[in-house]
């Protein structure tokens, strides 16, 4: 479970986030959707803990990872993430880059790797490097290796933006099946409104460093807010 309270951020003295709160329950999917430079990616590396607010609280499962006076590094808070082009390492096998954020003994871990790859529709693709696999499998790689060591959190910033539009229907749907099988508590920033309309529980309409709307994608979609809101939803059939 994510609880976001208040989150701030300014650059330069100009506010980029400006009071954002969110919750997300395990096994949920909220998407951040809002135009370019609304402040979603801030909004994401401060969660992720690879920034720091200026104010606000974070807490994971309860337990505060960011607030006055705290900072949990990346690595302590439990969250995976994956990017755009957050690169699979490429000296590294497939199976070695899913074991690669993985402790413990080398059954536990070879099991894990293969239930993963299972799940990504990759088995028997373990001794392949990545320069052997479509953008589209190496996508699949990367959220085996993001949810192995089993997030709590899993955060995606436009995870689907660099692959083909003819891949990105299958991946998305693969993406979503699989995040709901490992149950983690899932925030998707995009800026394409059909991609959240095709796989978030919830959405959080951002503009201008704020949430202006937070609904299902029904609701939302149904009933925006405001013009802005429906303007961003025209172009959707
Ligand atoms: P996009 O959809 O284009 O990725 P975004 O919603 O993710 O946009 P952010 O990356 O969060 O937007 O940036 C929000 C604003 O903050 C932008 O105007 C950006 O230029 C500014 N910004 C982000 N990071 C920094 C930084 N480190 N220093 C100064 N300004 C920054
Ligand atoms: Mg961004």
């Amino acid at each position: 479970r994510l609880e976001v309270q208040s989150l701030s951020r300014t650059f330069g003295g100009r506010p980029v986030v400006d009071g954002v709160s969110l919750t997300i329950a395990a096994g949920q999917v909220t998407c951040l959707l809002g135009p370019s430079g609304c402040g979603k990616s801030t909004t994401l590396r401060m969660i992720a803990g690879v920034d720091t607010p200026d104010a606000g609280h974070i807490r994971i499962d309860g337990a505060e990872v960011c607030g006055p006076g705290l900072s949990l590094p990346p690595e302590a808070r439990g969250v995976g993430l994956m990017f755009q082009d957050f690169a699979l390492f490429p000296h590294l096998t497939v199976a070695q880059n899913v074991a690669f954020g993985l402790r413990g003994d080398r059954e536990a871990k070879s099991r894990r790797v293969g239930e993963l790859l299972d799940r990504v529709n990759l088995s028997g693709y373990g001794a392949k490097h990545p320069h052997e696999l479509s953008g589209g499998e190496q996508q699949r790689v990367a959220l085996a290796r993001a949810l192995a060591p089993r997030p709590r959190i899993m955060l995606m910033d436009e995870p689907f933006s660099g692959l083909d539009n003819r891949l990105r229907d299958g991946i998305r749907d693969t993406t979503l099946e699989v995040l709901k099988e490992e149950g983690a508590a899932v925030l998707l920033v995009t800026h394409e409104p059909d991609e959240a309309l095709r796989m978030a529980d919830e959405i959080a309409l951002m503009r201008g460093g704020r949430i202006v709307q937070c609904g299902s994608p029904y609701n939302i979609y149904n009933s925006p807010a405001d013009k802005a809101a429906a303007a961003f939803f025209s172009d959707v059939n």
